[in-house]
Formats: C-alpha cells, sequence, structure tokens
C-alpha cells in the first residue's frame, strides 16, 4: 500500500554541494519547459474547445463565447460551465480516462459547486444536463440548490470537489494513472515519473468524505495541484477548464505505459448456453482470460473502489464451461453473492445479463490496467476491509440503482 500523503514537487538541492548552481540551472529550464509544454497543450486544444462551445448554448440561451456572468434566478452560471461540459464530454468518451459513470467534474462560481450528478455519465455532459448546482459551504449531506428543479442528486464526491480551493475540480480514472497507483512501490515510481510537477500522493480512502478529508490534508500540506489517488485514480485542481486540461494531458503523458498486445484466444469462446451470461467480445477483457499476466492481475484481488461496486468482490474461476453451471450451484448454495463475471482460463470472460450498465466498461478498465502491468510488477490490491466498506454500501445504492440493469445486448452465444 502506498506511503501517507508525501510532499512532492519540491527539488531535493543540496547547497552545500558544488554542483548546486548547475542543478538549479537544469532545474529552472526544466520548469519553464514543463510550463512551455503545458501552455502548447493549451493551445493544442484551444481549437476544439471554441468548435465546442458554439455548439453548446448554455441553458439560458445566453450568447456562447461571452465570458459574461449570469445568474439563473439565485444560482450563479458563466461561461465555465459550458466549457466544462464540452471538454468533459471529450474525457467521458475517452475509455483510457472514464469508464461508464466513473469521474466526476466540478466548477465553483461564487458561492455554487456545479458538480456531476450521481450516476451520469460524463460521456453525456454535451448532450445532457448532468451537472447540477449545490450551495457552498456544503450542508450535510450535500444538496442541489433551491431553485433548480431536477431529480439528480450530487455526485459521491461532492466533498472531495469542495475540499480543494481549485475553481476548476477534475476527476478520472485514468488508466495509465491507475496502472501506477495500484504498485505496491508507487511512491518510489511516481516521484521518478511526476519530478517537476505540482503534486502529491493520497494514500487509499474509501471515496466519499473519507477520500475528501484526505485530499484535504494533502492539499494543506503540499499546495499540490495534481493528487494521485492510491488505488483509484487522479484529482487535478485549476483555475479554469483550460489548465486542468494542460494538467491533465501533462500527467497521463508522463504515466502513460504501452499496453501489451491483445492475445488472441486459441480457441473461438465455446458454443455452449449460459443462462444468464454472455462472453465479451472485446479482446481487451478476453485478455484477462487468455493473457497470463493479466488474469494474474485479475486473481490478485480488486484493485480500486468502482471494479467492486459494479463487479463484486471476485469473479468465478473455471477451466473450462462445463464446471460453471455446478461452480455457480456451489456458490448459491453457499450464500455467496451473486456471480457478476467469470473467467473461463484460456478462452473467455462471461458478463451477467442482468450486470448494471457500465459494467462492461468496468472489465474494460480492468483489461487495460492490467495490459499496462509487466509480470512480476509488486501489487497492492484493496485490503478485506477496504471491500467490505464498499459492498452494499448506502451511498453507493443509489449509483448502482440508476445504472438499470442493462437490457442484454448478446455479443456472442456461449
Ligand atoms: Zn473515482
Amino acid at each position: 500500500m502506498a506511503t501517507p500523503v508525501e510532499a512532492q514537487g519540491s527539488c531535493d538541492v543540496d547547497p552545500n554541494r558544488s554542483t548546486a548552481p548547475p542543478l538549479l540551472v537544469v532545474i529552472e529550464l526544466r520548469h519553464i519547459m514543463t510550463q512551455f509544454n503545458l501552455k502548447m497543450i493549451f493551445f493544442d486544444h484551444r481549437l476544439t474547445q471554441i468548435r465546442h462551445i458554439w455548439q453548446l448554448c448554455d441553458p439560458v440561451g445566453a450568447r456562447c463565447g461571452q465570458t459574461t456572468h449570469r445568474r439563473r434566478g439565485s444560482i450563479p452560471m458563466d461561461d465555465g460551465l459550458a466549457i466544462l461540459r464540452a471538454r468533459s464530454a471529450i474525457w467521458g468518451r475517452d475509455p483510457t480516462l472514464v469508464q461508464g459513470a466513473g469521474g466526476n467534474v466540478s466548477l465553483k462560481i461564487d458561492d455554487t459547486l456545479w458538480i456531476k450528478a450521481s450516476g451520469t455519465w460524463l460521456a453525456d455532459a454535451d448532450r445532457q444536463d448532468i451537472l447540477v448546482p449545490v450551495a457552498l459551504p456544503l450542508a450535510d449531506p450535500p444538496r442541489v440548490k433551491d431553485g433548480h428543479r431536477t431529480a439528480l442528486r450530487p455526485s459521491i464526491e461532492t466533498s472531495l470537489h469542495a475540499a480543494l480551493p481549485h475553481r476548476v475540480v477534475v476527476h478520472v480514472h485514468s488508466v495509465d494513472a491507475i496502472a501506477h497507483a495500484v504498485r505496491s512501490d508507487a511512491p518510489a515510481i511516481l516521484t521518478q515519473l511526476l519530478s517537476g510537477l505540482s503534486w502529491a500522493l493520497v494514500p487509499y480512502r474509501k471515496p466519499g468524505l473519507e477520500l475528501a478529508a484526505a485530499v484535504r490534508d494533502a492539499y494543506v500540506a503540499t499546495k499540490a495541484e495534481i493528487f494521485v489517488l492510491a488505488n483509484h485514480g487522479i484529482v487535478i485542481g485549476a483555475d479554469d477548464v483550460d489548465m486542468a486540461e494542460a494538467l491533465l494531458r501533462e500527467v497521463v503523458s508522463r504515466l502513460e505505459i504501452a499496453p501489451r498486445a491483445v492475445v488472441q484466444p486459441s480457441a473461438k469462446p465455446h458454443n455452449v448456453s449460459v443462462p444468464g451470461y454472455r462472453a465479451v467480445t472485446d479482446l481487451r477483457v478476453a485478455a484477462l482470460a487468455i493473457d497470463p499476466a493479466s488474469l494474474a492481475v485479475a486473481l490478485a484481488g480488486p484493485l480500486y473502489p468502482d471494479h467492486v461496486v459494479f463487479l463484486g468482490a471476485a469473479p468465478l474461476v473455471v477451466g473450462a464451461y462445463d464446471e460453471i453451471a455446478p461452480a455457480l450451484s456451489r456458490a448459491q448454495r453457499g450464500g455467496h453473492p451473486a456471480v457478476r463475471w467469470i473467467i473461463v482460463r484460456d478462452n473467455a470472460v462471461l458478463i451477467a445479463d442482468d450486470a448494471l450498465r457500465g459494467s462492461e466498461e468496468m472489465l474494460r478498465c480492468l483489461g487495460d490496467v492490467a495490459a499496462r502491468l509487466a509480470p512480476g510488477t509488486p501489487l497492492a490490491p484493496l485490503a478485506t476491509a477496504d471491500i467490505d466498506a464498499l459492498i452494499d454500501w448506502d451511498a453507493e445504492r443509489y449509483r448502482q440503482a440508476m445504472a438499470t440493469p442493462a437490457v442484454a445486448t448478446p455479443t456472442c452465444a456461449v
């Protein structure tokens, strides 16, 4: 497990060493280059954003592109919302950053925190109203501001967004970041890869109030703008959406890992019907059953919270299709939770027909993370107590209810 919060981003320079002046010059140059790179990244994405802003006239019909400060009744708004919605849709449609209803964003305007609603998808941000206004300071529990009519609830992570002073806060489940954040040696690896950036490592905490407190502690200790959450993902704090985007791209590029090539199954998924389950055809998911290194990751135990919430503590693992029915019967007799996914070694991954919407995206996430972990990588899976705390968690039941059982979209008969 990662060590507790550590201040990062400062340069360890010994003033007594004779090499101090050159080192300082190098460090300063590196800092300048980092800032330059961030500005270039910002510029690179600016044109895309402008296009999206023009497509996304704000809900009150004000002209897009203006930077005027407006109100909807007592609720303040500005064009940052349109920019955030446009950018959130792009983040949400990138499965290496966001999977299903995971991840969340926020924008502070005066005494209002606009936050993603629980259970909604960032991918829908440019076609649905997924942001809800919440009064600051937060009520307990946080609730949507009076005057804003919606059936949606604020994100489970609302307290995390409010805990940071930054105007824009972005939280994503980057598979590259997760591949580092689930390692037992994450502190040393991240210190090397994120050198020169203003960042902090936050130890694993249950999402919600516990995680918000840990992120707040990390901010107080380091004043960082990038937070790597152990066994979870990334949080970025910035003055505006453009800077958040630039920081996010910088972190992800620093942490990028080339995934192993997808391994083809030696035989097609068996043409045997397994009532209630279907094979996932995405080979990045199937690799969890076929690629020995990915299978080892899948068997190591849950690595991050959304996997537990959507897919449970563990899959059923069998060596052949005819072992599935008796294994399911044994699990049922033993009072075990419903089996949400099955690994048929060397062949396929099956998912329950009634799995929550977004479950396949969570399997894709695990496949992507596993493909980025070399054989023998030291892993720090979630502890049993942490897994138990996520299962049957009241706050998650609402998000699960939002993810109504997916309509079975058979991808391959087994
Ligand atoms: Zn998260």
